[in-house]
């Protein structure tokens, strides 16, 4: 997979869970190494980097995981919690203090909190206390991995604006991974669609979430459009994930794919750019595609 993250900008991962995205942001985090091929950032391999150059590298990416309970130390203060990527880095005792204390006012907790432990704060104050941590190294890119999804409904506006507000005052970039298309289409500028480990559509977030085009964009679309508005395409989501031990042959969502056809059972489409702004992997297109019919409701 391959794809473009602006400065400044969000780009999303969405797909069902076991799609790839989450394997596909601990190799960005160095969690873990490719069994093939290579991760590049800034026209750099992140393969065999030397100890100075990897340092350097987790200087600049950070992360913000999608547990607020269980990605806290419950022993440490908050203070130490949010100080310990900069601890790890050799940042003088003073210069921590600073910085901990101004990350705790960008996050928006109260004074003192960095005295308090962990127990002390509700789930939404803790997914605060994770990004405030990510904030000191002064990152380039943050790595937000479902960082709303265990949160109540009433908390994710505020986590996703006070996101929004500091990529906006800091030039921040967000690759956002997620299964949930509303905080997706509220966060991103580009949406990257994954099934079964690869790509099969990227492009601009308003393109993707109102005119998909791959028919697993427009099941996810159309299983999250609310009441009253109406998906691009009407196509409900069946059957399951296969495994990816035993990939499907050709396209891997022709065995849930309403308009497969036999090309699709054999031949693994490509992402292709199909209107200069988007990347289809399907063979729908360019042939195809007028002649399909976007409503498949069952009262149809
Ligand atoms: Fe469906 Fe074929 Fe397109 Fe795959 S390539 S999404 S099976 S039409």
């Amino acid at each position: 997979m391959s794809f473009r993250l602006h400065k400044g900008e969000t780009f999303s991962l969405v797909g069902e869970s076991g799609c790839g995205k989450t394997t596909a942001a601990s190799l960005i985090l160095l969690l873990n190494e490719p069994t093939s091929g290579e991760v590049r950032f800034e026209n750099m391999s992140l393969t065999g980097l030397s100890v100075a150059e990897r340092k350097a590298y987790t200087r600049q990416v950070q992360a913000v995981f999608q547990d607020p309970y269980g990605a806290l130390n419950p022993r440490m203060r908050v203070g130490s919690i949010i100080g310990e990527p900069m601890e790890v880095h050799g940042y003088s005792r003073t210069e921590r203090q600073q910085r901990i204390l101004e990350a705790i006012k960008a996050v928006e907790l109260l004074d003192g909190s960095e005295k308090k432990f962990p127990h002390e704060f509700s789930g939404g104050q803790r997914q605060r206390i994770g990004i405030a941590r990510a904030l000191t190294m002064d990152p380039t890119l943050i790595v937000l991995d479902e960082p709303v999804s265990n949160l109540d409904v009433s908390i994710r506006s505020q986590i996703l604006n006070l996101l929004k507000d500091l990529q906006d005052e800091r030039g921040i970039s967000y690759l956002l991974i997620s299964h949930d298309m509303a905080s997706v289409e509220y966060m991103s500028h580009h949406i990257g669609v994954m099934y079964l480990g690869r790509l099969v559509e990227v492009g601009e977030s308003e393109d993707v979430t109102h005119r998909p085009l791959h028919p697993y964009t427009a099941t996810l679309v159309a299983a999250a459009t609310p009441p009253g508005r109406t998906p691009a395409w009407q196509l409900p989501i069946i059957g399951e994930v296969p495994s990816p031990l035993n990939m499907p042959t050709g396209c891997a969502f022709h065995t849930r794919c309403p308009y497969a056809m036999d090309i699709c059972r054999e031949v693994r489409p490509v992402l292709t750019e199909v209107d200069g702004q988007r990347q289809v992997a399907c063979h729908l297109y360019p042939d195809h595609v007028d002649s399909i019919d976007k409503d498949l409701t069952e009262s149809k």
